[in-house]
């Protein structure tokens, strides 16, 4: 079919323009400004209507085109690690910042996911990045995010519970970072939320399981710790004489310890 035609289908589907564009991109791998140019190109019918119907259950888009746009990069994704959020930047430029400031030249991420957050740091810092999962997935596909973005040489990733797999460095971890799993257990999550792993959002039942085990298992002294947290987290960490960040939505979003006062 042509891509006038492919465009009219999505919307009768209900879908917008925007992801039948990105449908057909990943399709026919030409450009948006291809497809817009080209309302008469040919796409493949078939690939193009399993896609649709694909979506119409819910099925993140991401997932069905394998990528997403995080931070200044593209990163490949797939089903089975979490798609990185767009609110979770904030975490990546905070970190820059603080890196900057005290010269920081090793730093841990918890829960590296599709490696967006320790990648997008290790392109800007002359840093050394240490990862881990508990899913074999994540760090496969932060292995591969690292070849592509060419930061392979600088990140180490051990699959393990918090920072246990690097407890022979821990010492030597100057800055750690983490958007763990914050969601409650019983909270109500859009449809589209329910394709991604379990181990990436809930957090227990009022989501600060992680926290609290992170902070009961780990001595900060001399670090500095950066956590995302859900929107009405804050006052916990509050209560600790953490510093607490709002995101550009105004929501808490970002908690800070800074053990180099
Ligand atoms: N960093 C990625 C991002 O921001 O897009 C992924 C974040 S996702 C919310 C949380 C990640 O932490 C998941 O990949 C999950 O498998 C991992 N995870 C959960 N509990 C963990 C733990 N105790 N130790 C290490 N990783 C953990
Ligand atoms: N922000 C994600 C959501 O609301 C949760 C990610 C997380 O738990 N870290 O779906």
């Amino acid at each position: 079919m042509r891509i006038k035609e492919a465009i009219k289908i999505s919307r009768q589907h209900g879908l917008p323009d925007l992801e039948a564009h990105i449908i057909i991109q990943f399709i026919s791998g030409k450009t948006k400004e291809f497809i817009i140019a080209h309302p008469n190109f040919e796409i493949d019918d078939e690939k193009f209507m399993e896609l649709i119907e694909k979506r119409k259950t819910g099925y993140p888009i991401q997932y069905i085109v394998k990528g997403k746009e995080f931070y200044k990069n593209w990163f490949y994704i797939e089903e089975g690690v979490l798609i990185p959020r767009q609110e979770t930047e904030l975490l990546v430029e905070i970190a820059i910042q603080y890196i900057k400031k005290y010269r920081l030249e090793k730093i841990a991420e918890i829960g590296v996911g599709s490696g967006a957050i320790i990648i997008s740091i290790l392109l800007e810092t002359q840093t050394i990045g240490y990862g881990t999962d508990i899913l074999e997935k994540a760090l496969e596909i932060t292995k591969l995010n690292a070849k592509r973005l060419n930061v392979e040489d600088r990140l180490y990733l051990r699959k393990g519970s918090f920072l246990e797999p690097f407890k022979d460095i821990y010492y030597d971890l100057e800055l750690i970072v983490s958007n763990p799993p914050y969601v409650k257990n019983n909270a109500i999550l859009p449809p589209e939320v329910c394709w991604e792993p379990k181990e990436a959002l809930y957090g227990g039942k009022d989501g600060l399981e992680f926290y609290r085990n992170f902070l009961n298992k780990y001595d900060l002294s001399g670090k500095i710790v950066m956590l995302e947290i859900g929107h009405d987290q804050g006052g916990f960490f509050r209560k600790l004489g953490w510093n607490v960040e709002k995101d550009y939505s105004g929501n808490d979003r970002i908690v800070i310890f800074n053990g180099r006062r």
